[in-house]
């Protein structure tokens, strides 16, 4: 499957990205993830987004673009893709759409996953992130705690909580999607793809999903 998943942070992409995954070898594709890789990593990418990603900011659409015309023209994309975190602005969805026109790529649907700010802020504050950047699993202290405080059940390396995920910087992040995010439900719309969920449960959003594909 080709699929773009829009949601503000913390709507579940990455959990309902990875379940999808598992159906028929489509590859999760998260900007975020590569991003904190890099910064990790200490690369020039890294170097440059750092700033921008501990404030809750969005890095420039050039530096996601260069990621992205590369990973997208990777062999492992050819089996299908889920576009979690991307494209975040205007100018992404524009430049994606000639992106994928050049390599004769055709989405099957773009998914706005909605969940009540609420909800949003109350998953972001508890939420603790694998540190390990080849790992990067996801828990949550209240609803999914890792077996021994603070480490991760599967790698082992210390669960941490993002410098983007103070309440304060989460405040600024969800700001952030509706200005420039959210827009993009009307580009996808008059594309004729566009599909919304609502809801807080990963499960019902997946089977939301296989439906709407006859899956
Ligand atoms: P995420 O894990 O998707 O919430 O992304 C974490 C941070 O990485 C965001 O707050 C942005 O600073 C940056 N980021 C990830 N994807 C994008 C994107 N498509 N455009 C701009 N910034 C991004």
């Amino acid at each position: 499957m080709k699929i773009i998943l829009l949601g503000a942070p913390g709507a579940g992409k990455g959990t309902v990205a990875k379940r999808l995954t598992a159906l028929d070898g489509s590859v999760q594709i998260s900007t975020g993830d590569i991003l904190r890789g890099a910064v990790q990593a200490g690369t020039e990418l890294g170097k440059e987004a750092k700033g921008f990603m501990d404030r809750g900011d969005l890095v420039p659409d050039s530096l996601i673009m260069g990621i992205m015309e590369g990973r997208l023209q990777e062999d492992d994309c050819k089996s299908g893709f889920l576009l979690d975190g991307f494209p975040r602005t205007i100018p992404q969805a524009e430049a994606l759409k000639a992106l994928l026109a050049k390599l004769s790529i055709k989405l099957d649907m773009v998914v706005d996953i909605q969940v009540p700010r609420d909800v949003i802020l109350d998953r972001l504050c508890t939420r603790r992130t694998c540190e390990n950047s080849q790992c990067q699993a996801i828990y949550n202290v209240k609803s999914m705690p890792t077996k021994v405080e603070g480490i991760c059940d599967k790698c082992g390396s210390k669960t941490i909580q993002r410098a983007d995920e103070t309440e304060a910087a989460i405040s600024h992040r969800l700001d952030t999607y509706n200005e420039k995010t959210a827009p993009l439900v009307g580009f996808y719309s008059t594309e004729g793809i566009m599909k919304t969920v609502t809801g807080t449960s990963s499960d019902a959003v997946v089977e939301a999903i296989k439906s709407e594909l006859g899956m």
